[in-house]
Formats: structure tokens, sequence, C-alpha cells
């Protein structure tokens, strides 16, 4: 098989581009590990930067989300009993997020895939890229026993952290920068009516928790626990009863608890590998970075890598300039260090670190304090979460 660009991985990044690119008149195929059901029934990223809201309408897969996704114009941030909302609208002269589970997102690229005939291959065995340093990249990979090939111009990396496509990198040739938190996120997935429109982000004593929302029948909530919990140790009767504890009286009262549908514990890590680029594959999205959740920058950063990588690769097949795809990985790995400051920043804001003193306690309270005093912190604070431009 020949392609212009082969893509390693059908999850948000992989089918976003190839879609994006498809609409242009520019031939992809994605090679993805799983079936699509498996895809399609992780529960992971329901926050979309307003940003990547225009790139899914580019690409010709929003009107799903423009019809049942939920604007939030603000979310709260619960401390001390208390409950403060950050107006994202009125901070940022009118931006807004759009609630959608990323499940949803996943199932309208899908469909544009097959309503444009995109080709993905699913339950590819053993993907391999070759060639990369060379003009003549090709992917290698196994489907029903036998071996097949895909010759490319460019090949992208964009199949998560666990992927092959950063690990065919010499390790000579990157450099990592990581950071493992001492705690995970335990959530929740029921199918009631959420306590709150917005988000609620709360910081207790007893840790982190979040108040989320898939739809107006689903909820998500997160409470912070050690990594040395498991997710069979955490009742639903448990859960919901720490949450509660986290929560201002009048929230925890407010709530509507149901059977869990899907419970995880999602360990918090911040991580980069530049360059974004070797030879002629480029990584995108989670292959290249992973932060914690707190923020809701995982997501958003992988679609901004596709934004930086479509208009390269626009450039080059259409006009035959190469500017944006030699400066790809600088351009976007100065937007995912912002979001990589963003998320590191909210987590050590609302999280208890298991080893923190008197004195880091005392600047947290006061980092919180000033934010809520101050409305240029909390305009930079909205700045950031609706997503700072491409
Ligand atoms: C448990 C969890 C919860 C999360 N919650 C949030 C959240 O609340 N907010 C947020 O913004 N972000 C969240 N994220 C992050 C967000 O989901 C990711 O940033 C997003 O999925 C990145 O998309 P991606 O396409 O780059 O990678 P992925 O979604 O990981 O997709 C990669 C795809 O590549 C495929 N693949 C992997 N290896 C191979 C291979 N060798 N060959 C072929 N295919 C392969 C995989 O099967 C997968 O389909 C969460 C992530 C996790 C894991």
């Amino acid at each position: 098989m020949r392609t212009q660009v082969g893509i390693i991985g059908g999850g948000p990044s992989g089918l976003l581009l190839s879609q994006l690119l498809h609409v242009r008149g520019i031939d992809t195929v994605v090679l993805e590990r799983h079936t699509r059901d498996y895809v399609l029934g992780r529960i992971r990223a329901g926050v979309l930067e307003h940003g990547f809201a225009k790139l899914m309408r580019e690409a010709q897969v929003g009107e799903r989300m423009d019809r049942e996704g939920q604007v939030h114009d603000g979310f709260a941030i619960a401390h001390d009993g208390v409950r403060e909302r950050v107006d994202l609208k009125g901070l940022t002269g009118g931006n807004s997020v759009i609630v959608y589970g990323q499940t949803e997102l996943t199932r309208d690229l899908y469909e544009g895939r097959d309503r444009l005939g995109g080709v993905v291959v699913h339950e590819a065995e053993d993907v391999a890229p070759h060639g990369l340093e060379g003009d003549r990249p090709y992917l290698s990979y196994r489907k029903d026993g036998k071996d097949e090939r895909v010759d490319c111009d460019y090949v992208v990396g964009c199949d998560g952290f666990h992927g092959v496509s950063r690990k065919s990198i010499p390790k000579e040739r990157i450099r990592e920068h990581e950071r493992v938190y001492p705690f995970g996120w335990l959530g929740v997935l029921t199918r009631t009516p959420p306590v709150s429109h917005e988000l609620i982000y709360a910081t207790h004593d007893r840790g982190f928790a979040l108040c989320s929302l898939r739809s107006p029948m689903l909820s998500r909530y997160y409470i912070q626990v050690p990594l040395s919990d498991a997710v069979d140790q955490w009742s639903d009767e448990a859960f919901f009863s720490e949450l509660k504890r986290r929560l201002p009286e009048d929230v925890g009262a407010a709530m509507v608890t149901g059977p869990s549908i899907e419970k995880s514990i999602a360990p918090l890590r911040s991580y980069v590998v530049e360059p974004m680029r070797y030879g002629r594959m480029f990584l995108a999205g989670d292959a290249a970075h992973i932060v914690p959740p707190t923020g809701a920058r995982g997501l958003n950063s992988a679609a901004s890598d596709v934004y930086y990588l479509y208009h390269a690769l626009l450039d080059h097949y259409e006009r035959g300039d190469d500017r944006d795809i030699d400066a790809y990985s600088a351009k976007a790995l100065a937007r995912v260090w912002k979001g990589q400051r963003f998320s590191w920043w909210m987590t050590t804001l609302l999280h208890r670190f298991p080893d923190a003193s008197a004195f880091d306690r005392q600047l947290q309270k006061t980092d919180l304090a000033y934010l809520f005093s101050s409305r240029h912190a909390l305009a930079s604070l909205a700045e950031n979460y609706v997503g700072l431009p491409f």
C-alpha cells in the first residue's frame, strides 16, 4: 500500500489529523492496534478548548459536538467549605470550553473517516516504522497473519504514551523530561444527573476532588488517592462518602449518587520528549507528552500538535514550502510546555502532597488566597484553561 502520510495510532490525534488532511485532499493510512470498539470504550477526557472545537468543525466532524456538547462559561474551585466561581467568559473576553466526552469525539471522528472513505486498519499487529532517516520511510505490520507494508512520505506517531513510535527513536537522539506525582485519581462514572452544571475542583485537607460530567445524565467524579490504593478497595459507598467529605456541605447534600458504570485509578505524570521529530517521523499527542489531568490539558495539547502538523503538511503538499515542517517540533513544544506549566501549577495548587512541609502548605494556601483576590491572577488561570492561542 502507498500513501502520503502514514499514521500510527487511531486515537483522537491520529484520527483528527487524518480527517483534516483528507478534507484537503492529502492521502493518509491509519494503523491502529486495537478494535474500533475497544478504542471507543475508553473513558478519558471531556473538556475541549474552543480552538479544539474549531478544528473539529474544520475537519467536518463538529456537528454533533455543537448540538450535544455543553458550553461551559465557568467552573468553581471549592476550598475551606466555600465555592468560588472562575468566570471563564468574563475573564477572557468571551471564550469558553465545551464539555464533550472523548468517547463521543472519537466516535464522530470514526464516522467522518467512514464518510470520506478514509483507511483505518484496525488490529494492526507489530506496527513498526522504518527508513525514517532516509526519504523513503515505510511502516510494516501484520494483519490476519499476513505481513503488510505501507510506503509513505512521512510517518506520524500518534500512538499514545506506550506506543512504538517514540520507542523507535535512538535514545541518544532524544531528551526526556518527567515528573511522577505521589498520588493518583480514582474516577467513577455514574448514570446520574451531575451535582453541578459546571465543574467543581475541590481542595481539602483530605485531598483533591473533582465533580465533572459528560452529559446531563452522566457524571464523572474523582478523588485523589495514594498510589498504593487499588480500585477494588473502593466500594461505591466508600467513594461517595469520601468525595462528599472533601466538598462543601451544600454540594455533598445535593449530590445524587448511583452505581458506578466505570471505576479506575489513573496515576498522575508530567512527561515531555524533545524533539518531537526524528527524520521523517513526527510525534503528536500522548506519544510525545503527558500531563496530569488537573486543568484538562491532555487532549487539548494533542489537538495543538495536530494543528501545527496539519498546517505544516498543507504547506508542504500545496506550496512545496517546508519551513513549518522544519519548525514543527519547536512550535509544538513551545505550546506543550505552557500546557505542562499550567497542569503542574493546578496540580500543585489543589492536591495534598504527602511530603509537604508546613512551609509548602502555607504557600499553597497563599497561592489560593491570592488567586481569588486578584483579577489578574484569575484572568491568567482562565486564559490558560480555555486554551492559549495556537
Ligand atoms: C485514564 C485517563 C484519563 C484521562 N483523562 C483526561 C482528562 O480528564 N482530560 C484530558 O484533557 N485528558 C485526559 N486524558 C488524556 C487524554 O485522554 C489523552 O491526552 C488523549 O487520549 C491523547 O490522544 P492521543 O490520540 O494522542 O493518544 P491515545 O488516546 O492514547 O491514542 C493512541 C492510540 O494509538 C494506539 N496504539 C498504541 N500503540 C500502538 C501500536 N504499537 N500500533 C498501533 N496503534 C497503537 C492505541 O490503541 C490508541 O488507540 C486521560 C488519559 C487517561 C489514560
